[in-house]
């Protein structure tokens, strides 16, 4: 109709194909997919998911890929016209899976699980066809209904106290769901410091919030994730990291005692997080002795994150871990991580969620509405205001697996976790550093930090396996965590198996070493080192490394902090005698001339049989032209 208006103007033959581009454009725009061809795709991509699920095993597990990769393989500006279907998928085989880390690979033993499940994946894609915001109950009572009463579900799952539970008679308190533990913690801290200004102002009414920041103190441990320094930097806070025990768990007397001291300085104590579930090595702080010291200290918000392992109370022969937890103000797990459920999923409650929404409410009259005194509205309950319908994936799971299926998960987990440690145990050039009671298992060679680091770049450069460190009293730990869904014992012996070739080729290297040093050419002029920065963030790949020297920097010997002082201590230089790595560095070379490889050759064999220290120095050798086969 808009080209008959246009010619019935009798415009020029010139201006009338003007407008029919114009009007191709307008088409073109608003064509984006039908429902027909949605139908049809959609049954194509539950296909290929499919088909990506059942071949996961026989990909590498990590991609083979360098920083930058993609920005060369696509156009510089974003696609003018609509492209067609197939177009973007064979991009997607292409370009975009060759750079995807596998975290739902058999050989995936990085982290804790993402979680991830056919039942997850499905409420996921109705909650986006649904696409509400459910921002208050007004806004699709349903989205905050069910995210209560699964909230609910789940809470008494796991053995919260009934204050935690809304539907519990006279109840204050009850569930909701927050992208990330990270800002679970974030809120649960603003929310106590709230509470903790509130009470100082009424010794000074005058004196404004911001006045009483200085003298809040928040306290965690040395094992506690990175993420309750980034929210005392937000909340600028003072946050003091406590020592833990010889099994990294944090007792109630050295929380107790620095608690003292602090308000013997004129300081405030206001928020104390306590991990079940280190992220380093799955240790539980010992919540019997924290609790009755947090009562002590009136204005103190207990947080209890259970991130990983919180979830694992689904199990009862689990729940003693959770003693205690009667003290807490507010807990947190993820089902992202470990209940099947896809990200994100961080469930978390409060004691008193008035306390929590005081510190967070704003109201303008444009989201009030007529049930705003009866019904819960999320938005007060945590930053964002925009809200996903994210309760129906986690209905999804606990419905298609029921609580005893989910139970059956968990203890396949804990049972594989358990094979491991018997098969690292039975070899006596291992040790186990800690008390393996979920899927966690963190071990190291009997050797020097390096020989570790070396032995996780050899095994995590093969793509066979991935494992990341974690740095436990000090010492450099490799953890082997049990993450796919239907993980198995053949996965845990072949796993067992990669790790004992690579250490037996490792070995060997080393005793060579030591017993006839091999001759080699005249010394070759070495490269320097590369920054000890660089090095660190190759090997630490963890969420709190840092240099060694910002570390140094920072480090007052002092275990206060304000806002976000790194408290990872990188290793020091170990023990390798650059003798012996030089030569071992030039036998590498030499092997490398003389087989006359290819590049791609040469970087396979790198990455599967060097170590990332030489990998390092050949790299800085090749710049010299020394290797020139080397990239
Ligand atoms: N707390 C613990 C114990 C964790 O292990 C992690 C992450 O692994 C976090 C908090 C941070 O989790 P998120 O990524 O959900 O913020």
């Amino acid at each position: 109709s808009k080209l008959y208006v246009i010619s019935s103007y009798k415009l020029s033959e010139m201006a009338i194909e003007f407008s029919i581009s114009q009007l191709k454009t307008y088409v073109i725009l608003i064509q984006g997919m039908d429902t027909q061809e949605f139908r049809a795709r959609g049954k194509e991509m539950v296909d290929y998911i499919c088909d990506y699920m059942d071949g996961l095993s026989s990909r590498r597990v990590t991609p083979n890929v360098e920083p930058g990769y993609l920005r060369n393989m696509l156009p510089k500006e974003a696609p003018t016209h609509p492209e067609d279907w197939e177009t973007i998928m064979s991009d997607v085989d292409r370009k975009i899976m060759p750079g995807v880390a596998h975290w739902q690979h058999p050989r995936f033993h990085a982290y804790f699980p993402s979680g991830n499940s056919y039942p997850s994946i499905l409420g996921d894609m109705l909650s986006d066809a649904i696409g509400c915001i459910g921002f208050s109950w007004a806004a699709s009572p349903v989205c905050t209904e069910l995210e209560t009463i699964v909230l609910d579900w789940f809470g008494k799952a796991i053995g919260l106290p009934d204050e935690f539970i809304a539907s519990t008679p006279g109840s204050k308190g009850g569930g909701v769901i927050q992208s990330s533990a990270s800002e679970c913690i974030l809120v649960s801290m603003l929310a106590a410091r709230a509470q903790a200004i509130r009470n100082l102002k009424k010794e000074n009414p005058d004196m404004e919030d911001s006045a009483f920041l200085p003298r809040l103190v928040a306290y965690c441990s040395e094992e506690a994730h990175s993420c309750v320094e980034k929210a005392a930097m937000i909340s600028l806070v003072k946050l003091r990291i406590l020592e833990t025990d010889e099994k990294c768990s944090l007792r109630g007397e050295t929380l107790q005692q620095k608690m003292e001291d602090d308000v013997a300085q004129g300081l405030v104590p206001f928020f104390v997080s306590a991990t079940l579930g280190t992220t380093g090595s799955c240790s539980f702080d010992t919540l019997t002795e924290i609790g009755p010291v947090c009562r002590k200290f009136p204005a103190v918000w207990l947080h209890v994150d259970g991130a990983y392992a919180g979830n694992a109370m689904i199990c009862p022969e689990n729940k003693y871990l959770m003693a205690g937890i009667q003290y807490a103000d507010s807990f947190n797990t993820n089902p992202n991580k470990w209940l099947l459920v896809n990200f994100d999923c961080s469930t978390y409650w409060v004691r008193d969620r008035l306390r929590l929404t005081s510190a967070l409410i704003v109201d303008p009259l444009y989201l009030q509405h007529a049930n705003s005194d009866e019904a819960i509205d999320y938005r007060h309950w945590g930053v964002p205001l925009s809200r996903r319908f994210r309760a129906l994936k986690l209905w999804f799971v606990i419905r298609k697996y029921g609580i005893k299926g989910l139970q059956s998960y968990i203890r396949n987990h804990c049972r594989l976790a358990k094979s491991f440690e018997t098969l690292v145990k039975k070899d006596s050039r291992f040790e186990v550093v800690n008390d393996v009671r979920m899927g966690l298992v963190c071990f190291r060679l009997r050797g020097t930090d390096r020989l570790n680091q070396d032995l996780l770049a050899s095994i995590n450069g093969s793509g066979k396996l991935h494992m990341i460190p974690s740095l436990v009293k000090g010492r450099y730990i490799i953890r082997f965590c049990v993450v796919a869904e239907h993980a198995n014992e053949a996965d845990i012996d072949h796993a067992w198996e990669v790790i004992q070739e690579h250490t037996s080729d490792l070995l060997s290297l080393y005793t060579i070493e030591k017993i006839a040093p091999i001759p080699v050419k005249p010394t070759p002029e070495i490269t320097p080192k590369p920054p000890m920065q660089r090095k660190l963030t190759r090997r630490l790949s963890f969420t709190r490394s840092v240099s060694k020297e910002m570390y140094r920097r920072s480090m007052s010997r002092s275990s206060l902090h304000d806002g976000a002082t790194p408290i990872i201590v990188p290793e020091d230089e170990d023990n390798i005698n650059p003798e012996q790595e030089n030569t071992i560095f030039d036998t590498m070379a030499d092997w490398v001339e003389r087989n006359d490889l290819t590049l791609n050759e040469t970087k396979e064999k790198a990455g599967t049989t060097f170590t990332a220290h030489i990998k390092d120095r050949m790299n800085a050798a090749m710049t010299k032209n020394r290797i020139n086969h080397y990239e």
